[in-house]
């Protein structure tokens, strides 16, 4: 059964060849020992032509969903295309950070040593829970402590890397942390501040459906840990109490 991890025998070429593109890609993740799960980005494991591939696949299998479903997708002019719409919108839209490459990001380094906090946001954050792949539609905010040491990027690139990171099934703690690694890796700063307020569609469309509901996480690193002053004046500039 595909989604099951699988033994890293060796195939050959020609027997990977007979393999799906879901099969023979998740082959070479395992056979990598990497990890795949859904907040994940495989786009190192995935060939020319294989993205085509995965997309004819997905749709053959939302098509038994609509099916199972009891869907009439032959009669119902609005359904008929609906596989082929969704296999698109899970690849190249809302999950599309899990397929593709970090945008490329130019640093510049700190000439002008700049060691005062700058503040990028609020950033609009599009996701999805990984429960449910329900939407999850927030904002972002990231406080950044420089020092002479680090590098810039330009303010746009920060909502790149925040959209490739957020455009998979996902955890909010875990996005903001992956977000924050991602940044800390980058600009080297000296305090990394991250704010992370987001409506999750699975607590309002289905469950408890309570439509007020928003979920608020941080991540503090370096001197916003150690300054509670500097935390202070970053919660206040974008408007959170504490
Ligand atoms: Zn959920």
């Amino acid at each position: 059964m595909s989604g099951e991890p699988t033994a890293p025998i060796f195939r050959s070429e020609e027997e990977l060849a007979k393999l799906s593109a879901s099969e023979r890609i998740r082959y070479r993740l395992v056979g990598a020992d990497c990890r795949y799960h859904a907040n994940d980005n495989i786009a190192a494991f995935i060939r020319p032509g294989e993205m085509d591939e995965l997309r004819s696949e997905v749709e053959a299998k939302m098509q038994g969903v609509l099916e199972s479903l009891v869907i009439d997708t032959q009669s119902d002019h609005n359904t008929n295309e609906t596989a082929r719409r969704v296999a698109k919108m899970f690849l190249t839209e809302v999950f599309g950070g899990r397929y593709v490459p970090m945008p490329l990001v130019t640093e510049f380094p700190n000439v002008e040593r700049l060691n005062e906090l700058m503040i990028v946001g609020p950033v609009t954050v599009r996701s999805a829970c990984s429960h449910h792949l329900c939407p999850i539609m927030g904002k972002v905010w990231i406080g950044i402590l420089p020092n002479e040491h680090s590098n810039l990027i330009g303010l746009s690139k920060y909502a790149r890397i925040c959209d490739w990171i957020m455009s998979r099934p996902q955890i909010q703690e875990e996005a903001v942390t992956m977000l924050a690694n991602e940044l800390q890796e980058r600009v080297k700063p000296d305090g990394l501040a991250i704010v992370m307020e987001a409506d999750h569609f699975c607590m309002q469309w289905r469950g408890v459906k309570d439509i007020n509901s928003k979920m608020t996480n941080s991540v503090m690193r370096g001197a916003f840990l150690k300054d509670p002053n500097l935390r202070r004046e970053f919660l206040s500039l974008i408007g959170q109490r504490n």
